[in-house]
């Protein structure tokens, strides 16, 4: 019989646990299957009191239920966590099993309170345990009998049976309500994310941004802080508070009160309706809105860098929601990439625009095309200069402007290397027939590109005519007359009778000193002109430096001689015979030597010398002038270069320019070694005959 007994208990216990099971996991939400659970475990022991704490998965206590005879307490977990830390629930948890107390009065592990005094209700009896799902624990819960005794070690092992079933349906409900949370947390920033993101414009991504916040945590004020540039001040620039200008320039210091303090860690802070957490200083934020009832701060990230922060002030009703601060966390972190697109997008921009305004602004007409010739882009030059609108131009290609002999350089040949420049001369034609003589630059670039930019040189080629006239001049108006005057001069020379007046001599030796120089000038001004252009040295014959110093030194002694000067040679009889136009290098000669003899003292000393040096004669001219200061070394053979021309000397700073063509000309080089105060030397070098 008593076997018969226990099968029957055995069956109506499965059959009550399946039943309990069933009803349990019917409900999804939690609320709902704490109070199944504690109504169910209440009725089936006939406990009177009873209460769950349910943890999260860190272990901390979020969720307490407290049933007293008919009435049901909700949110208790504060009022039960005496009981985790003194009581009965805690030694539960620790051990990881359940306990009975038949007397709490007899027992240690029973918290006591007030109202378990003797005189109130006294000893009562009571059963706890532990709500395990899946190895963890995720509540406890206890029941109570008013009388001692009550609980029998039977009724210990049904609850613990129950309560087995309960804690899988309060992980199904925590879980769910974690997932739901998620999706709601989840929902909230796509939709944020898409408006965002939609735009690139600096100051539409910020108005977005805060008006999603504001519909996504429904509050009444709005920021969004950016680090200066130093990363030293945060920035407030938008709120959506709606009178911006309030708060335009405001500013606060990283770490500093409670949006430093966020900047700085990068960890968001919330501190909801009813406590105000004394630690954060709130006085900036007070200052900004006077009455802060709940507030709560994100950094702004963009590429796991902070860059400023969000800030939500005062729910509109009731209090933040539990997720309020991962939505404003995840918000910071689409914001910040959000922010920073939309500014490197104002940068490219920016750029795109300087570089736009001076191509536009160029005073140069430039032109870019594909690599075959046809016309990309125009500015406002190349319009102007060819006459035609930028539709026109666009619709034309290169070989359809300008003609050229030569081929155009890359578009027309092989072997440009990006980003070198190579120039020809062409033609540019206009509608109306006129042919403009122009220089073409082109510049291949990296993106398969052409850039030629049009240079007019009608300018240069007027200046070009007028030189080949002037030389012309010069060669037909002034050296034939001049040669006539020279050798009507020698006639009369050898006509003067050696015994007549010395006068007409030194007169007559004036004359021909003065045409001669003048030759000398014309002839240097011709030659200067061909070699320019690119004409070799022909006349090349071989003589001797000694010949070519003595004819120069003849040439400029009277003048010296005028200033007291001497006049030193210095030419070693091993010095061999050069290879050269002998008129073209005593000339050079001679504007050394007229050079040194302008800039020494009266009384001053010259020197000219020469030397062999691997395979070259060395002529020199050392003056005891001034000198030349360093930095003027090299220019001082450019055309026209007069180094004091406000000075007492007199010229056209063409004499060295002529010596450097003259010299290079035979393939020599031209120097000038100076200290200042201690004269000038200036030497060149002549190839040797060596036939
Ligand atoms: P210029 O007709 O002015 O003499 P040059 O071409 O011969 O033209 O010389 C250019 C400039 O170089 C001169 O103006 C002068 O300033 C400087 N210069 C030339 N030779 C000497 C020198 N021997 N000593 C000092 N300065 C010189």
């Amino acid at each position: 019989m008593q076997h018969d007994g226990e099968v029957t208990t055995t069956r109506a216990s499965l059959e009550l646990l399946y039943d309990i099971s069933r009803e349990l996991t019917e409900a999804l939400d939690l609320s709902t299957v704490l109070r199944r659970v504690i109504t169910l475990s209440m009725s089936n022991v006939g406990a009177v009191n009873g209460s769950i704490i349910v943890f999260d998965s860190g272990g901390d206590p979020v969720e307490g239920i407290i049933s007293v005879g008919d009435r049901v307490i909700e949110n208790a977990a504060k009022q039960l966590s005496e009981t985790l830390d003194d009581g009965l629930a805690g030694w539960v948890i620790r051990n990881q099993r359940g306990a009975l107390i038949p007397d709490t009065s007899q027992d240690d592990r029973w918290l006591r309170r007030p109202d378990d005094h003797e005189k109130q209700t006294g000893p009562k009896s009571a059963v706890c345990v532990p709500l395990i799902a899946h190895q963890q624990l995720v509540g406890v819960m206890t029941l109570v009998h008013p009388s001692p005794n009550f609980f029998l070690p039977g009724h210990l092992e049904l609850i613990q049976a129950i309560a087995d079933q309960a804690s899988i349906a309060v992980q199904n409900a925590q879980l769910f309500a974690d997932s739901q949370r998620r999706a709601r947390v989840m929902t909230a920033l796509a939709k944020s994310a898409s408006v965002i993101t939609a735009s690139l414009d600096l100051d539409e991504v910020l108005q977005s941004i805060l008006s999603q916040i504001r519909e996504a945590l429904n509050v009444e004020t709005v920021f969004l802080a950016l680090f200066d540039t130093q990363g030293e001040y945060l920035n407030f620039t938008a709120t959506s508070a709606g009178n911006d200008a309030e708060y335009a320039g405001l500013q606060t210091k990283v770490g500093i009160g409670f949006a430093g303090q966020v900047a700085k860690s990068g960890q968001g802070i919330v501190i909801p309706v009813t406590e105000m957490d004394e630690s954060f200083s709130l006085e900036f934020e007070r200052n900004i809105e006077s009455d802060i009832r709940a507030i709560i701060c994100a950094p702004l990230k963009s590429e796991g860098e902070i860059i400023g922060i969000l800030e939500a002030i005062n729910p509109i009703v009731g209090k933040f929601d539990p997720d309020a601060l991962e939505v404003l966390t995840g918000i910071g972190s689409l914001a910040g990439t959000a922010i920073n697109h939309a500014r490197l997008y104002e940068q490219v921009q920016n750029t795109e625009q300087r570089y736009h305004d001076l191509f536009q602004d160029s005073i140069d007409p430039i032109l870019i095309t594909d690599n075959q010739g046809n016309i990309l882009e125009a500015n406002r030059q190349a319009e102007l200069f060819t006459g035609l609108d930028n539709i026109t131009l666009l619709a034309k290609s290169i070989s359809q402007l300008v003609s050229s002999k030569e081929p155009i350089p890359g578009l027309e040949t092989d072997g440009v290397t990006i980003g070198e420049i190579h120039s020809i001369e062409a033609e540019f034609a206009s509608s109306d027939g006129t042919q403009t003589p122009i220089r073409l630059y082109v510049r291949s670039s990296y993106v398969e590109n052409y850039q030629l930019l049009i240079r007019d040189i009608s300018e240069r080629r007027r200046f070009d005519r007028l030189r080949e006239d002037l030389i012309s001049m010069i060669y037909h108006d002034l050296r034939s007359p001049l040669a006539n005057i020279v050798s009507s001069l020698d006639v009369f020379n050898t006509m003067l009778p050696d015994d007549g007046d010395p006068a007409y001599r030194s007169l007559l030796n004036i004359a021909l000193r003065s045409t001669e120089r003048i030759q000398r000038l014309t002839n240097s001004l011709l030659d200067m002109s061909r070699l320019e252009s690119g004409q070799p040295v022909i006349n090349l014959y071989s003589t001797s430096p000694v010949l070519l110093a003595a004819d120069s030194v003849e040439a400029v002694s009277p003048v010296a001689a005028a200033k007291n000067q001497i006049i030193n040679l210095k030419i070693p009889s091993d010095v061999p015979q050069v290879k050269v136009d002998g008129d073209m290098i005593r000339r050079v000669l001679i504007n050394l030597l007229e050079n040194a003899v302008k800039y020494s003292p009266p009384d001053g000393e010259i020197t000219l010398g020469a030397a062999l040096e691997s395979q070259n004669a060395v002529l020199w001219v050392q003056d005891s002038g001034p000198g030349i200061p360093a930095g003027e070394k090299d220019y001082i053979f450019d055309k026209f270069t007069r180094l004091n021309p406000a000075g007492s000397q007199k010229g056209f700073g063409l004499g060295l320019a002529y010596c450097r063509l003259a010299i290079e000309g035979h393939g020599g080089r031209i120097w000038v070694e100076s200290e200042p105060g201690k004269g000038s030397r200036f030497s060149f070098t002549l190839p040797i005959n060596d036939h």
